[in-house]
């Protein structure tokens, strides 16, 4: 039996036996919270029992490395979304130790790429028409650093409101310690 079987087996009984009544909630955050957090299985259920997050708390947006990768793409989009229509009032960016998009090598991604069918003719016509393949499969050198400019992204993005804390965040994978990175109430305008 397929792994898509025993899924769908499970949710035939998770239904059956009204296991979801224990979830509901509504679609604003109750925490008016948006996060944006690395993808990574470790922090599946990790993340929300290590911030007391529960199911209805937060919008919760996940990619590789809790990366902004273009100001115009749709993690900002999702939360200029959740900021506008969702009720989130403040954003929370949360990478962790120990990221696969620490160092990640571009080279060995379009290597294995090759490998698994992808024509070498595919990549010179992609790079041909001024796709930048290595830098935009590129993680990141240092956590930290890229959580500062994740933030900071955010934050001067000209449809983000310059009232919305945007604070920054480390977790540990297997303790759930928080570091803070930044602290956005500290960056917030002043009031007059
Ligand atoms: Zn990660």
């Amino acid at each position: 039996m397929g792994l898509l079987n025993s899924l769908l087996e499970h949710n035939r009984s998770f239904v059956d036996n009204r296991e979801y009544e224990q979830f509901q909630t509504d679609k604003f955050p109750d925490k008016s919270l948006a996060v944006l957090a690395c993808m990574d299985a470790r922090l599946v259920e990790l993340l929300p029992k290590a911030m007391g997050l529960k199911n209805g708390d937060a919008k919760l947006i996940k990619n590789a490395g809790a990366l902004v990768t273009h100001p115009w793409g749709s993690v900002m989009r999702s939360l200029l979304i959740a900021i506008y229509e969702l009720r989130a009032e403040e954003i929370c960016v949360v990478a962790h130790r120990d990221c696969g998009m620490n160092a990640i090598d571009p080279a060995r991604i379009l290597d294995a790429a090759c490998q698994r069918g992808v024509s070498a003719d595919t990549l010179a016509t992609l790079r041909s028409a001024g796709i930048n393949l290595e830098g935009w499969l590129k993680g990141f050198d240092n956590v930290e650093d890229s959580v500062r400019h994740t933030v900071s992204v955010i934050r001067t993005h000209p449809l983000m409101p310059r009232d919305v804390p945007v604070h920054g965040l480390v977790i540990h994978p297997v303790t759930g310690q928080l570091d803070l990175i930044v602290d956005g109430y500290a960056t917030l305008p002043k009031a007059a």
